[in-house]
């Protein structure tokens, strides 16, 4: 038995030898090399299943020649390791294999990279890479599969956890890829083997069961695959037919989706006929109606109408003589290799079997397919499958070397151009997308090919793109621009457009008018210190000459009416009782400003009497205030007493004071504090002082809530001995 070192050397011996097949121009030294290469790298390093590393990049080598990849796709597989584990860098692949093969390495690295989450949110992160690696240069993810899928055939030598982790990425991400790549073939293996690790115990039953009816099926297979033959043979049609089992996901799916057990899902089985030509997949067509009896609506024809995918094939659903239906899917040889492995197999047979060389027209035709969500629902079930409906609001286009941006929904090539840089915004003179000039308002489509040409002689981004460009990023970068570079000619513009604007809402724009109070007032509320600032905030975009029109004729009209007085605003409002601030309610005049006079100090359950006073509001009075007394009497004041009563309910205290003559005596202020304080009373202060005669004065100064309490306090110092008169405050 032969060493497992001389296993690898004839298992590499072997992808060269199918590489010499399929382009008799290989550079075989150079394959070589990048073998030993990948070799010396890992070194001594071995895999969990206890074989030399290199046995996994051999591994993904051979997977990507099966796929028929180019030369430099299978040497960047036996390489893609090599940055990730091992002390390569992208400079020494790129000098030794070419910055091609180094560019691949280094994508695979990246995705390699690209941590798997079950979060929705980071998943989408994730597949927003992929997605960009796919456009950059389609051989990274297909290298990028083979690695997943050499990795998932050897995934027993894993933890759980990792397995479990695997097998759900490779599920929801790897597997959906392969389908839209294509790659049939691949994407059921990659499928049946997450199956496998996800749900074992469903896979074991539904292994179980299969095995139960193999015999039969075999049989059944057999039966028809030779009356197939025999029918086609006697009408000269050159065929291969295939029968296969259904991949196993597809069969749980089946259970799963129509809650049925295995025996009651019929079709197990599916047929395969390959031909020459496509007139003969038409002929094979009427023959196979003919023989079995056809099920309605099942019959589609790909060839006429190609999946998105490229994959063509006529399938058709019949009944056989034990009345199990089954699949027929009819297709040419050609069609059959891109069914097995999608895109690469297309490439390989457009390019002559010189491998990938395929011209970027192509590459991007076919990422423009992947992208064009809407016309076809295959595409759409693809973009569902991945969970990226989220893609909606966003548009993907490209530069002219390949790079992806995406941009919100409706972006033009100026959001495009100030994406890439603000500079090229900048200078931007005009767009091409898909090599046809357009115009600046043009909006993208998915899949565009979108090329900015700039000018240093550009005067900068015109005003109007502000209002074309549907990135936020874009108009601030173009507000910025017109900020720091254009002050003049901002000002200007914005004169003119406020001048404009003044015209139209009708205002006089004579100079007077744009001077005094109300501008002053205007640009205060518009925050700017003078009115170039805010002609300049208008000319890059920053304010609109409407709206500081607007607040300018709004404060023109405040200064052209005549001040009211309280009075006046008084007797233009019914008189109706309105609470006002601080427990006062002001009959008919509603939230004025209130005050308590200093002379009365009036507290709630006063007689009260409001005066209204030139610019401060409403003054309170007590009723019996001499100050009231003698105003009333004045007939030029007699109009501006009004009626104001105590709003119910307040809580508020009020600050009032008391005058008190009393006998001289030692502790007189501690006695009237002691009064006080036992009845709660907040004393702002009190002092007393000697008047002659034996007498003293004593002034307090209280706050109370009522009239209630403050009698209460009165009594109480009248209680206190000395003590003769009390009388409130007032002039
Ligand atoms: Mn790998």
């Amino acid at each position: 038995m032969a060493s497992l070192a001389d296993q690898i050397l004839d298992r590499f011996d072997a992808v060269l030898k199918k590489m010499r097949e399929t382009n008799p121009a290989v550079d075989e030294a150079r394959v070589r090399q990048a073998f030993a290469y990948a070799e010396k790298a890992h070194g001594a390093q071995l895999r969990k299943d206890g074989t030399p590393f290199i046995s996994h990049p051999l591994a993904a080598a051979e997977i990507a020649q099966e796929m028929g990849l180019d030369e430099d796709s299978i040497i960047a597989a036996l390489l893609h390791d090599c940055i990730e584990d091992t002390g390569a860098t992208y400079q020494d692949i790129a000098a030794r294999f070419g910055t091609s093969v180094a560019d691949i390495v280094e994508g695979v690295t990246k995705l390699t990279r690209v941590q798997y989450t079950s979060k929705e949110e980071e998943q989408m992160e994730n597949l927003r890479k992929m997605l960009m690696a796919m456009a950059k240069d389609i051989r990274v993810i297909l290298i990028k599969i083979a690695d997943r899928l050499h990795n998932m055939r050897t995934m027993e030598y894993q933890s759980v956890p990792k397995q479990k982790e695997k097998a759900r990425e490779t599920m929801e991400i790897y597997a959906p890829i392969a389908h839209r790549l294509g790659m049939q073939k691949i994407k059921w293996e990659l499928e049946d083997l997450s199956f496998f690790y996800l749900d074992r115990h469903a896979y074991d039953e539904i292994t179980q069961a299969l095995d139960k009816r193999r015999e039969t099926l075999e049989v059944f297979m057999k039966n028809v695959r030779e009356q197939v033959t025999r029918r086609l043979e006697d009408n000269g049609i050159r065929c291969t037919v295939q029968g296969r089992m259904k991949h196993m996901y597809s069969i749980y799916r089946k259970m799963y989706a129509q809650n049925k057990v295995l025996d009651e899902v019929f079709d197990l089985c599916a047929f395969r006929v390959i031909v020459d030509n496509i007139a003969d997949c038409y002929n094979v067509l009427g023959h196979i109606h003919d023989m079995f009896r056809p099920i309605p609506g099942r019959f589609k024809d790909y060839i006429g109408t190609p999946k998105p995918n490229m994959y063509q094939s006529l399938h058709t659903t019949v009944i056989g003589e034990d009345g199990i239906p089954f699949e027929v899917q009819i297709r040419t040889w050609e069609m059959h290799h891109t069914a097995e492995y999608g895109i690469a197999a297309h490439w390989k047979y457009k390019s002559g079997g010189s491998g990938l060389r395929a011209g970027d027209e192509e590459k991007f035709a076919w990422i423009r397919r992947l992208l064009e969500s809407q016309q076809d629902s295959d595409a759409q079930d693809f973009f569902h499958d991945l969970k990226i409906d989220m893609f909606a609001d966003e548009v993907f286009v490209f530069t002219p070397r390949g790079d992806v941006i995406n941009l919100p929904a409706g972006a033009t090539p100026i959001d495009f151009a100030y994406n890439i840089h603000s500079a090229i915004g900048n200078r931007m003179v005009g767009a091409l997308v898909n090599g046809r000039i357009v115009p600046f308002e043009h909006v993208l489509k998915n899949g565009d090919i979108v090329e900015i040409q700039t000018s240093n002689t550009s005067k900068g981004p015109g005003r109007d793109w502000m209002n074309i460009v549907k990135s936020s990023e874009a108009r601030n970068k173009i507000k910025q621009w017109y900020k720091r570079e254009k002050r003049d000619e901002n000002v200007m513009h914005g004169r003119n457009a406020f001048e404009a604007e003044m015209k139209r809402q009708g205002l006089s724009t004579e100079p007077l008018s744009l001077q005094g109070p109300a501008l002053r007032q205007a640009l205060k509320k518009l925050s700017f210190a003078t009115l170039e600032d805010a002609y300049a905030a208008i000319g890059y975009g920053g304010l609109t000459a409407q709206k500081a029109v607007n607040r300018l004729r709004e404060e023109l009209i405040q200064s052209a009416r005549p001040e009211k007085t309280i009075l006046d605003r008084i007797n233009a409002q019914k008189p109706k009782p309105v609470r006002a601030v601080s427990g006062i309610i002001v009959e008919g005049l509603d939230n004025c400003l209130v005050k308590f006079s200093r002379c009365c100090t009036p507290v709630p359950g006063d007689d009260i009497v409001g005066f209204i006073t030139r610019g401060y509001g409403v003054s309170i009075h007590r009723a019996d205030c001499s100050n009231y007394l003698n105003s009333a009497a004045r007939p030029e004041d007699s109009g501006r007493w009004v009626g104001v009563s105590w709003a119910p309910g307040e809580s508020d205290t009020y600050q009032t004071a008391l005058s008190i003559a009393a006998k001289d005596r030692d502790n007189l202020v501690l006695d009237m504090a002691t009064a006080l304080s036992a009845m709660k009373v907040k004393v702002r202060s009190l002092a007393a002082r000697a008047v002659g005669g034996g007498m003293a004065a004593a002034s307090i100064s209280l706050e109370v809530r009522s009239k209630e309490e403050l009698d209460a306090a009165i009594n109480k110092l009248y209680a206190v001995s000395g003590v003769l008169e009390i009388r409130r405050t007032a002039n």
